[in-house]
């Protein structure tokens, strides 16, 4: 097994943030790599990609085959409508404009605060059901700027959520300091080539929801922010891997 497992969550429940996409699928088999009991989170909030929540029903369903033990862990999976998100947002992920850079400096894709409100409503789905441990695919390594995806974000909303609810969370980002080609690594290590076969074909990245097309990478439309750093990193991923 691969050196970036440990012992250390192994009696715990985790909330695992799982929308179906590259990033969120290997964070649910990190936590399922680390935790005795994994429960997933997802949101709708009228995302154009709402594709992607089609995804996760499959994506578990054969996750479940490939690893027993996996299989055992898995539990609840959640969904949270949050509507309101998309009334307060006015960027290219909820309407039908076209995605482009912003004047500052931020592709039109960014929901402000989307990734503060995602965790507040998954800890307090996790104080209810006494877990303390909540896993998201956040990373500033290989990204599009979000300033929400930051690791100085995420701890001071750890300690603002620790504060918030007089309970001790563990937000965990395993993916933060990692580019796309080590997230397609990390899924290697962690399930083989089934697991990422698994991802390239069944989780969902396109901001626009495209699963038309076949690319070597999986599907998408090939041109948006998400599939182009999906791509690159498939490429820097499989000439490593010869
Ligand atoms: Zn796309």
């Amino acid at each position: 097994m691969a050196s970036c497992m440990t012992e250390a969550f192994h009696d715990q429940t985790a909330l695992v943030l799982f929308s179906g996409g590259q990033d969120s699928a290997t964070c649910l088999a990190w936590a399922l790599s680390q935790f005795a009991r994994v429960e997933m989170l997802g949101f709708d909030y009228g995302q154009r990609h709402a594709i992607e929540l089609d995804c996760r029903a499959r994506l578990i369903d054969r996750l479940k085959a490939i690893n027993s033990a996996w299989a055992a862990k898995l539990g609840d999976s959640h969904t949270l409508a949050i509507p309101t998100l998309c009334v307060i947002s006015d960027t290219a992920l909820t309407r039908d404009v076209a995605i482009a850079m912003g004047a500052d400096g931020l592709p039109n894709t960014f929901v402000p605060g989307r990734n503060l409100i995602f965790l507040t409503f998954a800890a307090a789905l996790a104080y209810r059901r006494g877990i303390s441990a909540i896993v998201g695919g956040m990373c500033e390594t290989d990204y599009s700027g979000y300033p929400d995806c930051r690791d100085d974000t995420i701890r001071a909303l750890n300690h603002a959520l620790d504060l918030g609810m007089a309970r001790k969370f563990e937000l965990l980002t395993p993916l933060m300091w990692r580019d796309k080609a080590a997230t397609w690594q990390l899924a290697h290590d962690l399930g083989g080539t089934a697991l990422v076969d698994l991802i390239r074909e069944h989780s969902h990245t396109c901001y626009l929801g495209e699963r038309g097309a076949r690319h070597d990478w999986g599907y998408g439309c090939g041109q948006c922010p998400a599939c182009q750093l999906r791509a690159k990193g498939w490429r820097q991923y499989a000439a490593a891997a010869g």
